[in-house]
């Protein structure tokens, strides 16, 4: 970054390219080069796309995407079913490359994640030669690729990192946000989805300029409380630290089963299993939580939510399992086949900011 940056910070996000797919692929010498489909197979019916590989992404192949449909645009793909255990080895090494340079990382999924390096462990001071070393390191050592993006906050750090994938380093420089968030495509923005994007259009806002001409009572009028942080955004300001540690605002267990569970038997002999596991961390860590909440991934890995919470604190073995059959109850259906559950505690008793909780929202994700 530049030397007169002042107290500016130096935020890196970091992406793993096709995440999932790169690893097939240097597993399986005979995948490279190769369409591979990572996710649920074609066969029957359900499956869905995880990660394509860059090859396959050529055919129009895409995250979340019936597999079907997938095998459709291109008959050859090499359909492959995810190892998650492998994905989540390879992510910790990936992230004791980060804390080489700082302790500052929050993660966002196994192969993303934001890095502060204002004051980076080794004094290197550039953010730029931090993620040059970063994407060096990933390369030599787990013989995969990274994306990043520089800059100095998380939204445009995060928003660069997608512009030179795959390895490819975008930095954008304190004097460049304001022209890059113009030229910016109202559905890069983070936050905007399909239909705020149609809303956007409708409005028509269409690139980052468009939004800038809204006032913040405009923008929170049409689009709520992520209206105002539009306002600021446009303007290159987002203030949100990196949070490290996220994951201590819960604690859990969760399991993928080797054959998908179709009776409900089944599925309360594996809560009870999840439950003991669940309280036993407890246990260790001294921690009551109010709300339990119960995950849920089908087959077709759809995954969905569900959780009750309680006036106090619990920590008890049969509440946590009791209460995990209960929610499981609540949404089980006969036909349905279901590949993973877990039960986490949360709600500690410290009182848990919540500032970008609109983030957080998404209902049904992959994974
Ligand atoms: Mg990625």
């Amino acid at each position: 970054m530049t030397t007169d940056s002042g107290n500016l910070r130096k935020i890196i996000h970091i992406d793993m390219d096709a995440f999932y797919a790169s690893v097939e692929q240097r597993d399986n010498p005979e995948y490279k080069g190769k369409p591979i489909v990572v996710g649920g197979l074609p066969q029957g019916r359900g499956g869905v796309v995880a990660t394509a590989s860059y090859e396959a992404r050529k055919f129009g192949i895409r995250s979340a995407m019936p597999s079907k449909k997938a095998q459709q645009l291109c008959p050859h793909a090499i359909f492959v079913l995810p190892r998650f255990a492998v994905y989540k080895e390879v992510s910790v090494k990936i992230r004791e490359i980060f804390s080489r340079y700082t302790d500052l990382i929050e993660p966002l999924s196994l192969d993303e994640a934001y890095l502060d390096v204002t004051d980076d462990k080794l004094g290197i001071g550039s953010a730029i030669e931090i993620a040059t070393q970063i994407r060096n390191a990933i390369k030599s050592e787990l013989n995969l690729t990274a994306s990043a993006g520089v800059s100095i906050n998380k939204f445009v750090a995060k928003t660069a990192s997608d512009i030179n994938k795959p390895d490819g380093l975008t930095f954008i420089g304190p004097s460049k946000i304001e022209s890059f968030m113009e030229n910016l495509p109202v559905e890069k923005f983070f936050g905007v989805g399909k239909v705020t994007a149609e809303k956007m259009k409708r409005l028509n806002i269409h690139t980052g300029a468009d939004l800038k001409k809204l006032t913040e009572e405009q923008l929170s009028l049409h689009f709520g409380k992520i209206g105002r942080f539009f306002y600021k955004i446009v303007r290159g300001i987002d203030e949100r630290p990196v949070q490290p540690n996220r994951e201590t605002k819960s604690l859990g267990a969760e399991d993928t089963f080797s054959h998908d569970l179709t009776s409900i038997e089944e599925m309360f002999e594996q809560l009870d299993k999840i439950a003991l596991t669940v309280y036993n961390r407890l246990q260790r860590y001294q921690l009551k939580g109010r709300t339990i909440t119960l995950k849920i991934k089908y087959s077709d890995f759809k995954q969905i939510t569900r959780n009750h919470s309680f006036a106090s604190g619990i920590s008890d073995l049969s509440t946590i399992a009791e209460t995990a059959k209960e929610l499981l109850s609540k949404t089980f259906s006969e036909d349905q086949k279901i590949r993973l559950l877990g039960i986490s505690l949360s709600n500690f008793g410290e009182i848990a900011p919540s500032t970008n909780r609109f983030f957080d929202t998404s209902q049904l994700e992959l994974f």
